[in-house]
């Protein structure tokens, strides 16, 4: 090789060394309580991403051309689960709603766009996001506070709780066989699992029944991999001491159940953190406000202080004791208030309100802080169109769609929602009700949604200037 040539290949290596250097990384994490919207969230998302051609007028790089071509790739961490994009969009296209989220499931993007500003677009034509999107069940976030509590402390509270209103009509036969069990005796194992098991199907009641959201250990009812495994099997007994836990045996029930959340404390719930949450660089949670609407007022209330619980995850304060665990860099969340297509369209910022206004404390204290937090309401899959009808003379902007309930095609009025939580004495005597449609795929074979370009941009827009 001659002189030349050599110093050809050298600048040759150098460039592709600069232009690496440019690339930029983002892990994207999506959550929000089973029934969310996550898995049809991540499948538009993708479907969109993938397609230059798609309806995103809102994301800079589609309103600037900018936008080259968006691919998946083998993604970087091969301990965690691929999100099945291939058959949620089948399922999509096909008119169903794809199987919801339950464990931790992650898929890589690379976006391929043309710079638009800075040293960025002086040196390169085409520069790539790699977008690495995790998705997980909002369940586990609410296991943080357990990190904070002893055995005792744990155990005591949520005994308490399983002894009063909503819970005792629903735990009675359960905390009968917590009276009869002998706590300091030799652990069954046997028998163990099989109260772990009620004590589980209890939870899954005040889940789906009471629409309750302190149900803990959260991979009790949401195990991903953890299926079965003894260190998920676990629950509270009746009121204990210090005196009591520190002379139980070893090998009592009681000692067995100690070891099993300690365990479960530094294996799961700690590990989930360091492991992953640690690393997200911005995060969307998805919220079902109008799910929670439908239920009633105690299902709005409830929900609103999971919010506000899933904020604290993101107060990155000296005092909080997740910074002191690793430090966490989450700088930009976005609550979506998702399947707003269930309203119509005049009614669309009355969701984006009513969640802003669920929020607004912990959400300013988190602004001041650093990170940054915004309330939208999207949908991420439209299942609905918007239609007039007229009736007596006036004119209703109604929904349009299949209905799940009926199997039907039908034209509804959806209600208003409220602003804010309203007080008990001016919630509707009827309530809210929102019914479920199946997706709408548009001429074109596409999904169609609302805002989901708006969410984008949010999230990864300055990540591609
Ligand atoms: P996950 O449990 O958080 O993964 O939630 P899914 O993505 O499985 O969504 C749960 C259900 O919510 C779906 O089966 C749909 O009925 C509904 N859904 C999700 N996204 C939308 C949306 O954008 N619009 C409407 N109308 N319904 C949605």
């Amino acid at each position: 090789m001659n002189h030349s040539e050599s110093l050809q290949k050298l600048r040759a290596k150098a460039n592709k060394l600069v232009k690496r250097g440019l690339d930029q990384h983002v892990k994207l994490a999506v959550t929000g309580l089973s029934k969310s919207g996550k898995t049809a969230f991540i499948t538009s998302l993708i479907h969109h991403l993938t397609n230059p051609q798609s309806q995103m007028p809102f994301f800079s790089l589609q309103q600037q051309e900018r936008f080259i071509a968006g691919k998946l790739v083998g993604q970087d961490d091969l301990s965690v689960a691929t999100f099945d994009y291939a058959s949620a969009l089948s399922d999509l296209q096909a008119g169903q709603w794809p199987q919801s989220t339950n464990r931790l499931n992650t898929l890589r993007l690379n976006l391929k766009y043309k710079p638009s500003s800075g040293l960025r677009a002086h040196l390169t034509d085409v520069a790539t996001l790699t977008i690495d999107i995790f998705d997980y069940p909002g369940e586990w976030l609410l296991d943080l506070p357990m990190l904070n509590e002893s055995f005792l402390d744990w155990n005591n509270r949520q005994y308490a709780l399983l002894n009063h209103a909503p819970r005792k009509v629903h735990s009675e036969a359960f905390l009968a066989k917590l009276n009869q069990l002998d706590c300091l005796a030799e652990v069954d194992y046997g028998q163990l699992k099989k109260m772990a098991l009620e004590y589980r199907d209890l939870l899954l009641l005040f889940k789906n029944q009471c629409q309750l959201t302190e149900l803990q250990p959260g991979r009790l009812i949401m195990p991903g991999d953890l299926e079965d495994a003894p260190i998920t099997l676990f629950f509270p007994v009746k009121h204990i001491d210090h005196q009591t836990l520190a002379t139980a045996p070893e090998n009592s029930v009681l000692a067995t159940l100690q070891k099993r959340f300690e365990q479960y404390k530094k294996d799961v719930v700690k590990t989930f953190y360091s492991n992953f949450f640690g690393g997200f660089d911005r995060q969307i949670i998805l919220v079902d406000l109008l799910g929670a609407l439908d239920k009633g007022r105690e299902a709005l209330v409830e929900q609103s202080e999971v919010l506000k619980s899933l904020l604290k995850h993101f107060d990155y304060g000296k005092s909080n004791f997740l910074s002191r665990l690793f430090s966490p860099k989450i700088d930009k969340i976005l609550f979506a208030a998702n399947k707003v297509d269930h309203l119509s369209a005049e009614h669309h910022k009355d969701l984006a309100l009513l969640l802003n206004n669920l929020i607004i404390d912990a959400q300013n204290e988190l602004n001041y802080q650093g990170v940054t937090v915004e309330t939208m309401a999207i949908s991420s899959v439209k299942a609905t169109k918007q239609v007039k009808v007229t009736e007596h003379g006036e004119v209703l902007n109604c929904i349009f769609g299949k209905s799940i309930e009926s199997e039907q095609l039908l034209t509804y009025l959806p209600a208003q929602p409220p602003m804010r939580l309203l007080p008990k004495t001016q919630w509707p005597d009827n309530g809210f009700s929102f019914p479920s449609f199946y997706p709408l795929l548009s001429a074109q074979n596409t999904l169609e949604h609302i805002r989901l370009d708006h969410a984008v941009e949010y999230l990864i827009g300055d990540k591609v200037l």
